[in-house]
């Protein structure tokens, strides 16, 4: 008999499951039940495929078994099974990197936590929160040697060879003290209908049959009444995507969301769909309530199974669907793939990448009309919103339709608009939609100085504040007939009339603007007038020429060349404003000095970005005040 250690890991995740998570433990039968049903879609696959699995008797099926005397309960499967090696890899150590993201995610709250087992693929050691020992005995598929693996969770597991009959795998739990109810047929059959009613497999246990007794004609007892035992099937076993959506509750697509997706909440819509044509294909995709916690993470678990023709090939492969669309969970099916599809072949089969298309046509289309139920649909955007703007870019063909499904802030609106409702106030003979980004609140935003002169106009803008938009939208160039155009882009004609007022002032404040220059130096590419300022006595606006300043950021951000650097902003002042008509008057040069780089600063603050030198920005401040007072 060999001992071994538990990587360090999977000793956490156990000690977590043994000692933290107290509620909902009954999901340990969901998730050792998914791995059964998982270990026979492996050997279904083999068998069809790979002839050196052709001899092997494949009857599939999982059975539970409760012992009261013994206090065990036993989950056994006749899919691929474990070797040695299996064993030691699958249960002693944690292959998937999600599991440190389990860890950083635990919050402390039991059901959240609980939940999250499921989603990183840590389901086995679920079995340690109902059971003081684990016996896991083992046969491989086409191989000659069994195995028995035994635990008590404590640190270190041990494996020695066994006998077994077959090939599967066969878990046995001695439950803990106050665990008794686990060992109730009824608890037992509610739990696998709540959670594995829909694998595709059948799930048989033993359950108590009343017979009533049998009476002759005048009502005497000829055989009394008993209790039989009967071995019956207590879960549907059918895949639910390939039932008719007429014929499917709604509770069934809950129950099956809740095995696909091992979330014990419920799903915000689904979409089923069969297309029949050239090619068939079903696919049953799920809007999960909450954003996956590793949706973020480069390593994210995919939602999506491939199935064909009802045998499962893969729910590991990223390209099945966008990702941006990578928060959905679900079943693509489909008889037109050949069953020995390897990964490679998968990426670049046509018939992959028409049903893919299509799907993303109906998924898209799906949530456009999700948007007639507000609530549903805000709560979708609230989770997923960001996430499907990454396809404004790696979408092109789809822009327009991920575009209507965006909601955004206005300058003139409380509420968010749409793009198709946004639009129907654009002049249309300019057809230009005006937006502004920054990573500020959006309260700031609405007050930058760059939209004063849309203010004075009456033009509403789209007012975009989530980081992902500044790196986002100065890459989309178009709405339908619509440009979208930056704030800072955006021209307005005057009448002549305004042009020769505009160079009558500009010519006043000349010796104010070379001051200015002089004052700034490196700071400013320039220093110019504008009658595109209401309120404020600045703004910054940058050089077409130059690399934008968003694009220096945005370098920044994926770390690349932090050396970059920004290039100099134009410094615009408004030559209507009182404190510029009073300094354009003024001779106090030490005055103008401070307050050239003062304002420089204010209008950098305004545009979020962040300051040279505070120090020599609160002595410069300062020193105005006090001649002010
Ligand atoms: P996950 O199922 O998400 O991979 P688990 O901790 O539940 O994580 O299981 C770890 C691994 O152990 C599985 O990936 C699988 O390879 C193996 N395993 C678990 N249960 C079985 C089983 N009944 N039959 C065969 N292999 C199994």
């Amino acid at each position: 008999m060999a001992k071994h250690q538990f990587q360090t890991e999977a000793n956490q995740i156990l000690h977590l499951m043994i000692h933290s998570l107290y509620s909902n433990k009954e999901i340990f039968l969901r998730e050792l039940v998914s791995n059964a049903s998982d270990a026979l879609d492996k050997l279904n696959m083999l068998v069809l495929t790979d002839d050196a699995y052709k001899g092997v008797n494949f009857a599939p099926r999982i059975d539970i078994v409760a012992n009261k005397e013994a206090k065990t309960l036993t989950i056994k499967d006749s899919g691929i099974g474990m070797n040695e090696e299996d064993l030691m890899n699958n249960l002693g150590t944690i292959a998937k990197s999600g599991t440190k993201a389990f860890l950083e995610n635990l919050t402390g709250d039991q059901k959240q936590d609980s939940n999250l087992i499921g989603q990183f693929g840590v389901g086995f050691y679920a079995c340690f929160m109902v059971a003081s020992k684990v016996e896991v005995t083992t046969k491989k598929a086409g191989e000659e040697q069994a195995y028995l693996w035994i635990s008590k969770g404590d640190g270190e597991f041990e494996i020695e060879p066994a006998t077994m009959e077959g090939h599967g795998t066969q878990i046995v739990m001695h439950l803990n003290e106050d665990e008794d109810e686990f060992l109730e047929a009824y608890r037992i059959e509610s739990i696998i209908k709540k959670y594995s009613n829909h694998i595709p497999f059948p799930i048989f246990m033993d359950k108590e049959k009343h017979i009533p007794a049998i009476k002759d004609d005048e009502g005497n007892e000829t055989e009394p009444s008993k209790t039989e035992i009967e071995n019956v099937q207590i879960n549907r076993a059918n895949a639910l995507w390939t039932i008719a959506k007429s014929e499917i509750k709604d509770e069934e697509y809950k129950d099956f969301y809740s095995s696909i997706a091992h979330s014990s909440e419920e799903p915000l819509a689904w979409m089923h769909n069969k297309a029949e044509g050239a090619i068939e294909y079903t696919t049953l995709f799920y809007i999960p309530s909450k954003a996956p916690m590793d949706m973020y993470r480069v390593d994210y678990q995919t939602g999506i199974k491939l199935y064909i023709n009802r045998v499962f090939i893969t729910d590991d492969e990223k390209e099945l669907m966008p990702t941006y669309l990578r928060f959905l969970r679900g079943v693509i099916d489909s008889k037109d793939l050949p069953l020995n599809v390897s990964r490679e072949i998968l990426q670049s089969n046509a018939v992959m990448n028409k049903i893919k298309n299509a799907s993303v046509k109906k998924v898209l289309s799906e949530l456009s009309k999700l948007k007639k139920d507000k609530e549903k649909y805000d709560t979708f955007y609230k989770e997923f919103g960001n996430v499907l703007k990454e396809g404004l870019y790696n979408d092109f063909a789809n822009r327009e339709k991920i575009l209507d499904l965006l909601q955004f802030h206005t300058l003139n609106s409380t509420e968010t608009v749409y793009l198709e409702d946004f639009v129907k106030n654009v002049d249309e003979q300019k057809k230009e939609i005006y937006y502004i980004t920054g990573k500020t609140s959006l309260a700031m935003l609405k007050n930058s100085p760059a939209l004063e002169k849309f203010k004075a106009r009456g033009i509403d803008v789209l007012v975009l504040n989530e980081e992902v938009d500044t790196i986002i939208f100065p890459m989309v160039t178009e709405y339908k007939e619509y440009k979208l155009v930056h704030v800072s882009d955006a021209k307005f004609e005057d009448s002549e009339e305004e042009k020769k007022e505009k160079e009558e002032t500009a010519k006043t404040y000349e010796g104010l603007v070379k001051e200015f220059k002089d004052a700034l130096g490196e700071d400013v590419k320039d220093v110019e007038t504008t009658s595109d300022l209401v309120d404020s006595p600045v703004a910054l606006k940058i050089d077409k020429e130059d690399p934008s300043y968003m694009m220096a950021q945005m370098m920044k951000q994926m770390g690349q060349g932090g050396d970059v650097p920004e290039p100099a902003p134009i410094l615009q002042i408004n030559p209507n404003h009182e404190l510029l008509v009073k300094l354009r008057d003024s001779a106090d040069q030490n005055l103008i000095n401070d307050a050239a780089h003062v304002l420089l600063d204010q209008a950098k603050l305004f545009d979020g970005r962040e300051l040279k030198d505070t120090a020599d920005f609160i002595s410069r401040l300062n020193r105005i005040i006090s001649k002010a007072l």
